[in-house]
């Protein structure tokens, strides 16, 4: 039996710098420090975040006044941004980078009286963050998608001025057919000058592609409620190779490795490395003679951190 690793794998540029917020912010304030909604679906790292000093919230309310609250990178609606300027919290802002662009162009879309159609999955936080950027007016709204059957049923008011957003998670083959049934009905559609999907995503998907092509199984370390493992376990299945989730080692069963010769092995995006790392020893434990890396791209990609904690160290 041989594992091969994806290219790349694991933690994407938004990730890291989400973490690396609440880090700082933990060395700069010391605990506790508030976080609104996990800061990355990750159970790894959001428990040892709260083990030095984090707490993660899902309503404002549960922040004290007076405190500094954190955004997850996933994004917040324009009513929890102004709930926490009314209540005069201290945010400092994980939310992606590549997520505020979607955010951005949700709200010029508004403001040029376009309806908005959002490809996504109904209650992520991501897309209830992207709902939110929308103002309503007289009747022109944003409208989410989540399958074919949503792009063949959804009303808009005037098929010329429709715009198209997509969550940054998605699987590009979930959203290919949505797109194309959305622009056989609206021929004008206005698309994002580039994909929403995110560089991280697409990389991701493209290595676990490949990879699938010469593995018999497929293992995606990743919480269960995170949308990009999902997708990167979703490629694995619909291909027809034995796939599955893991947050970690001991997940592990036996009877899945029973006759397997090449182990494909991806992490997605809010996955530690270390964590990857575990499963490599716990399969040559297994008996896994030999570990590669499967060829990819390299990524360079990084966001800058908020000016407030620039100069500050990590906590450890
Ligand atoms: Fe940002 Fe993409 Fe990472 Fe999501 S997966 S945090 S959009 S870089």
């Amino acid at each position: 039996m041989e594992v091969l690793l994806a290219n790349p794998r694991g933690f994407c540029a938004g990730v890291d710098r989400a973490i690396e917020i609440v880090d700082r912010a933990l060395a700069m304030l010391g605990p506790p420090v508030y976080v609104r909604h996990e800061v990355v679906h990750n159970r790894f790292v959001v428990d040892g975040l709260r083990a030095k000093g984090a707490v993660f919230v899902e309503d404002l309310d549960d922040v004290p006044d007076g405190a500094v609250v954190i955004f997850s990178a996933h994004g917040v609606s324009r009513a929890v941004r102004d709930a926490a300027a009314r209540r005069g919290l201290t945010v400092l802002d994980a939310t992606c980078p590549l997520v505020t662009k979607v955010h951005l162009e949700v709200a010029r879309n508004g403001r040029r009286g376009f309806e908005t159609i959002l490809i996504g999955h109904r209650g992520h936080p991501e897309v209830v963050g992207t709902m939110g950027q929308y103002q309503a007016r007289d009747g022109v709204d944003i409208h989410l998608v989540e399958t074919v059957a949503d792009a063949e049923t959804v009303r808009v008011n005037d098929p010329d001025k429709v715009a198209l957003v997509t969550q940054t998670t998605l699987s590009m083959d979930d959203t290919a057919d949505i797109v194309a049934l959305l622009e056989r009905r609206f021929p004008n559609v206005r698309k994002p000058r580039r994909d929403d999907i995110c560089y991280a995503t697409q990389n991701r998907q493209n290595a676990v592609k490949r990879l699938v092509e010469t593995c018999d199984l497929v293992l995606i370390v990743g919480s269960s409620n995170s949308s990009n493992s999902n997708r990167l376990l979703e490629i694995a299945l619909k291909r027809g190779v034995e796939a599955y989730l893991i947050d970690g080692a001991a997940e592990i069963r036996r009877e899945w490795l029973a006759g397997k010769r090449r182990i494909g092995l991806s992490a997605g995006a809010s996955a530690p490395e270390t964590l990857v790392r575990e499963v490599v020893r716990e399969l040559q434990k297994r008996g896994a003679r030999h570990v590669g890396e499967a060829p990819g791209i390299e990524e360079r990609v990084t966001f800058p951190l908020p000016k407030e904690l620039r100069g500050v160290n990590r906590t450890t």
